[in-house]
């Protein structure tokens, strides 16, 4: 061992820069993902409380994108900072092998609030790895190897959840694992079906899906997986009806059925888990951001007491080094713990409430939207060029949002204060579950003002 010569923690360095040394140690030393590196300039972020953060040079962010779309809780929430600092002074680490206290605790807490039929939590490190693992016990319990998954969906970035993945952000990894094949989910505004309502879009869906099983062989596939509520690719909220119809579809060919919440659960959607809406209990539901909104990394997949059964004595094969890592599972419980007591939940449903008027009003103001969708937290805005074609503002691309149009309107929500979530045609409203009616209506304000920008190519 070498002999300590100070007592510093070496942080000093870190909270001693500038924006300009931040900068230029990023722009050195940090690859960043889904960037050309070369392009990029990130915005140097130096502090950030509640639904806020703030640059170096002082200036306030109100955050409509919630990073990605994780902080439900907020920034710097004190409790859950104090509980992770307490933590820390326990016990920093112990391998899954071992129980741990933070992690049962974890676990129990989230089997509590899930649908009656589930039993046990397997923890990740997010929401990628929740997928692969979901999709591996699917496959161990039917013994099939096939999976179903929706095309407009975004399920990770790791090689067997880009390939699960139905969107773009896929290409750059192909060719894919075998054995995924992907169907369509129901989007009334852009139908694959030609349907002019919800009942039909919901109808034909399922029997699309149905279909899809019918030429791929039903006895050959494990798991049908999809978002409860679509993302990033649009914040598609199921039409009633789907949810149940996949619930009955996979029931009569002993197909699991895999609800990925790693964005919808955990507050998003005003419940603990987006599919509560609907009340249909999936055998497998992969969670991460806003269980314990990122400030710790986890994520984890509920598994149904049938499924977990099979692993009662064969042994799961999987799992890694920082599985259920007790500072993220102790920031889960204090997480989950803060929702109940501040009645998180509770001010989701009434921003949604809020939230869901005001863009009808903005779509009347402003000829670029074409149409607006979501509930809780979780909503979108579809710009076009044309309401009547309803031709995307822009045009369909791997970039996401990296197009013209887009940019404007984006640099014109930065210049007012905002922090909006674009991707590809859209801008999305998804603040933390915390933030306070008078903050999204601010926020709803700019993006009045911003929007004449997208207007002003429609
Ligand atoms: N599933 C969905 C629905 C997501 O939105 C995301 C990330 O945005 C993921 C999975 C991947 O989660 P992670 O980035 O934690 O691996």
């Amino acid at each position: 061992m070498t002999e300590t010569t100070t007592q510093t923690t070496g942080l000093e360095a870190v909270t001693a820069m500038d924006e300009a040394a931040v900068r230029r140690n990023d722009r050195a030393y940090v690859f960043h993902s889904w960037s050309a590196q070369a392009k990029i300039d990130p915005l140097p972020i130096a502090s950030a409380e509640g639904s806020y953060f703030t640059d170096y040079e002082g200036r306030r962010y109100l955050d409509f994108s919630s990073q990605l779309v994780n902080v439900n809780i907020g920034y710097q929430h004190p409790r859950l900072v104090t509980a992770i600092q307490e933590q820390a002074a326990r016990l920093t680490t112990i391998s899954p092998a071992f129980a741990n206290d933070a992690r049962s605790e974890a676990a129990r807490m989230i089997v509590e609030v899930a649908p009656a039929t589930m039993d046990k939590v397997f923890f990740t490190n997010g929401g990628a790895d929740a997928n692969e693992n979901a999709v591996r016990m699917a496959r161990l319990h039917t013994g099939r190897q096939k999976v179903l998954a929706a095309y407009r969906s975004y399920h990770g970035a790791t090689a067997g959840a880009i390939t699960l993945t139905g969107d773009p952000r896929r290409w750059g990894s192909e060719p894919a694992q075998p054995g995924v094949v992907h169907y369509w989910g129901p989007y009334l505004y852009r139908s694959a079906f030609h349907a002019t309502t919800q009942e039909q879009e919901c109808e034909r869906a399922l029997q699309h899906l149905r279909d899809t099983l019918m030429v791929e062989g039903a006895h050959t596939v494990a798991a049908i997986i999809l978002e409860t509520v679509v993302g990033t690719n649009g914040i598609l909220v199921p039409p009633d009806g789907y949810l149940a119809g996949v619930r009955e579809i996979c029931d009569e060919h002993g197909i699991v059925m895999i609800a990925d919440e790693v964005m919808s659960g955990f507050g998003r959607c005003g419940e603990w888990f987006a599919i509560d809406h609907w009340g249909v209990a999936p055998d497998l539901i992969s969670f991460a951001k806003g269980v314990n909104s990122g400030y710790v990394p986890i994520g984890g997949v509920v598994i149904s007491g049938d499924i977990a059964a099979t692993f009662d004595d064969t042994s799961y094969p999987g799992g890694l080094t920082y599985s259920g890592h007790p500072l993220a599972c102790a920031s889960a419980v204090a997480s989950m713990t803060i929702f109940k007591d501040e009645g998180i939940l509770e001010n989701a449903r009434h921003l949604g409430s809020v939230i869901g008027p005001e863009l009808e009003a903005l779509a009347a103001d402003h000829p670029s939207v074409g149409e607006t969708r979501g509930l809780g937290v979780f909503w979108a805005l579809e710009l076009v060029k044309d309401r009547e074609t309803r031709e995307p503002l822009v045009p369909y691309n791997a970039a996401g949002a990296a197009a013209g149009p887009m940019n404007e309107f984006a640099a014109a929500c930065k210049e007012r204060g905002l922090w909006p979530f674009t991707h590809f045609n859209r801008t999305h409203v998804v603040p933390p579950c915390t933030t306070t009616e008078a903050e999204v209506r601010e926020g709803l304000a700019v993006l009045d003002e911003a929007l004449k920008v997208a207007d002003s190519y429609s």
